[in-house]
């Protein structure tokens, strides 16, 4: 090579070459002879000094191409990791529960994620048109508080928490709370919020502030409603002090009313019962502003025209005007004008109302809870009060009445025994001088017969009336019972038997025995009339065993008297213990069925009880109960 021309098709060839073969080959074509240097000619020199400066260019533009393909190659992973990461932001951006845009002083959105769109009621769309301006959608009057809250998070460099309204494109405002951060895009500063909707909370606390003052308003009406009634009650317990004797059902309607008049200031209460067909003002209180109209009253309402009246009674339930009306109780004439609220409530004991008691206020208010409350604990205490004088008087009555036929009942018992026992007196010894004089003369055996039948007859007559006095006996004679050896007097009575059990062949034992509070007399008689009837009532096959134990059981001392006797059948178990009531035949055992009456008389006047318990075939046990001596 040696001209200019073949040194540009050279650098042309260079120029496109991509690799060093490539340079080799387009030296080869420009130097076919090789590149012999020392014999070239001066001209020849320059040529080659231009095509060692190209190929060097070539080369290094070669080197340079490959070690750019060889960095980029490197960087690849890196881009594919950054768009990863770049997606996963965007998810997560998106995701986020709470608004989050980047906007610019004039409004402008950065980004906006799909929170933040939806708060707003925009789509993607909208926003990537730059439909959506954040400082648009702020009312103005919150358009100072966002430049400060920019200022200063740009200017101290930290978030800023405040709260704020924006308008949703529906125009609904829409509070919430920003935590602004500021960013730097370059040298622009955005901010970026985080925007949380308060209006669910909103929502909720304002619904529990209504709660709550629900809450706090029925607590107030039971409080009241409560006080109401305590005071009430407090009132009902003086009457109660004051009238626990008092029987007569006037004088407490009178309190009651007294009561309800302090209760209510400016009331007048009256209380009217039912006489044929007019309702009777039976009492009343507090002060009539108008007399004629208390006059008026006192002439009675007619029953079925007086509404006010009516209508508690017959419902039973009570009847409350808030605004009263004058043709309720048109009777009463113009002058019941006056009365502006009005409540009536039946007044009954039991199930039967006996009266309306009314209170009519001379001011025109509705009756409260609290009111109502009070003025029916008035009148069911007012009730009770009645019930309980019923109730006392009659129990006083019957007390009475008992007391006196049983009063009655002894004193005839007495008096019957001892003049019957006259005039019996002299039947026997009639009839025994009528045996002794004609008994051995009498052609007739039947007389003889007969003279027996009287004697026996009378002879009964008499254990009977001795029984009878003896019983008697048991209240009419009265000592102070005192403290008792029950093992002394038990062996006493054992001993008035002895005649009775020896014959009998009797084991009776007796066990230690608490001490007793009793009259004596009483006690011992009681033990013989048990021990005498736990041999008597023996079984034919064996010898009687009775045993008597005793036991203290609290302020009581129980004794048993149990015997391996003919038992008693339960249906007998009360029935016993009845005057003349017997369930043998006198012919097999002797009494008069008096013995346990008079032993559970005994024990009832001392406070104790006296049962039986029996298998019904084969043994008895009769159980006393009898204060134990301290
Ligand atoms: P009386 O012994 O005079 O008949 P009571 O009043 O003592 O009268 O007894 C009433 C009845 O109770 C007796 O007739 C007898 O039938 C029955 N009875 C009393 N004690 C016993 C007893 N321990 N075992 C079986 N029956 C008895």
């Amino acid at each position: 090579m040696s001209s200019p021309s073949s040194l540009s098709t050279l650098a042309a060839a260079l120029a496109e070459a991509a690799s060093g073969e490539q340079v080799q080959s387009a030296l080869n074509a420009a130097f076919p002879d090789g590149l012999s240097v020392p014999d070239a000619p001066a001209g020849q020199w320059e040529s080659r000094e231009v095509a060692a400066a190209l190929v060097g260019a070539a080369l290094a533009r070669i080197e340079a191409q490959r070690e750019s393909r060889e960095a980029h190659l490197q960087l690849e992973p890196l881009h594919e990791e950054t768009a990863r990461l770049q997606e996963r932001f965007d998810a997560l951006f998106n995701a986020a529960p709470v608004g989050i845009a980047a906007g610019r002083r004039d409004g402008t959105l950065v980004r906006a994620n799909d929170a933040y769109l939806h708060l707003l009621g925009f789509t993607r769309e909208e926003f990537q048109a730059g439909a959506v301006n954040w400082v648009d959608l702020t009312p103005p009057e919150f358009a100072e508080v966002d430049r400060d809250a920019l200022r200063r998070a740009i200017g101290e460099g930290r978030a800023v928490r405040y709260e704020k309204e924006m308008r949703h494109r529906s125009g609904e405002r829409i509070a919430q709370e920003v935590t602004l951060l500021p960013q730097w895009e370059g040298a622009e500063a955005v901010g970026v919020a985080y925007v949380r909707d308060l209006r669910p909370e909103r929502a909720a606390a304002l619904g529990h502030a209504l709660e709550l003052r629900a809450r706090g308003e029925e607590l107030e009406r039971l409080n009241a409603e409560l006080t109401a009634r305590s005071e009430a009650l407090e009132r009902f317990a003086e009457l109660s002090r004051d009238l626990a004797l008092e029987r007569d059902p006037l004088v407490l309607v009178g309190r009651a009313q007294e009561i309800a008049v302090s209760l209510m200031p400016g009331s007048v209460c009256t209380y009217y019962e039912p006489q044929g067909r007019l309702w009777s003002l039976r009492s009343h209180r507090g002060e009539f502003r108008r007399p004629e109209l208390l006059a008026r009253l006192r002439l009675g309402l007619p029953r079925g025209e007086s509404l006010n009246v009516d209508r508690p009674f017959e419902t039973l339930a009570p009847y409350y005007q808030d605004a009263f009306d004058p043709a309720t109780v048109q009777s009463a004439g113009s002058s019941i004008s006056v009365i502006r609220t009005s409540a009536s409530f039946p007044v009954r004991t039991g199930a039967q109302p006996r009266g309306v008691l009314v209170v009519g206020r001379h001011d025109q208010r509705a009756w409260t809870t609290a009111e109502k409350t009070l003025l029916e604990t008035v009148v069911f205490n007012l009730q009770l009060a009645l019930e309980r004088a019923e109730q006392s008087g009659e129990l006083q009555r019957r007390t009475l009445a008992l007391e006196r036929s049983n009063a009655e009942l002894e004193r005839f018992a007495f008096v019957a025994g001892h003049d019957l026992q006259e005039p019996l007196r002299s039947v026997t010894s009639f009839a025994q001088l009528l045996v002794k004089r004609f008994g051995a003369h009498q052609d007739d055996p039947r007389a003889a017969q007969y003279l027996k039948h009287i004697q026996g007859g009378t002879q009964r007559m008499q254990e009977l009336i001795q029984e009878l006095l003896n019983y008697a006996r048991v209240t009419a004679e009265t000592r102070p019972p005192t403290r008792q050896n029950t093992n002394a007097v038990t062996a006493a009575a054992v001993q008035d038997l002895r005649a009775s059990l020896d014959a009998a062949g009797a084991v009776v034992t007796v066990f230690d025995l608490p001490p007793v509070v009793a009259d004596s007399t009483q006690l011992r008689q009681l033990m013989q009339n048990l021990i005498g009837n736990a041999v008597k009532y023996r079984h034919a096959d064996r010898a009687p065993v009775v045993t008597v134990t005793g036991e203290q059981r609290g302020p009581w001392v129980q004794i048993d008297v149990h015997d391996n006797g003919l038992g008693i059948a339960p249906e007998y178990h009360e029935r016993i213990f009845t005057v003349f009531q017997r369930l043998h035949a006198r012919d097999q055992y002797g009494g008069t069925g008096v013995g346990l009456t008079i032993a559970r008389r005994i024990v009832e006047r001392h406070g104790g009880q006296l049962w039986v318990s029996s298998d019904g075939v084969s043994d008895s046990t009769f159980h006393l109960t009898l204060p134990a001596a301290p």
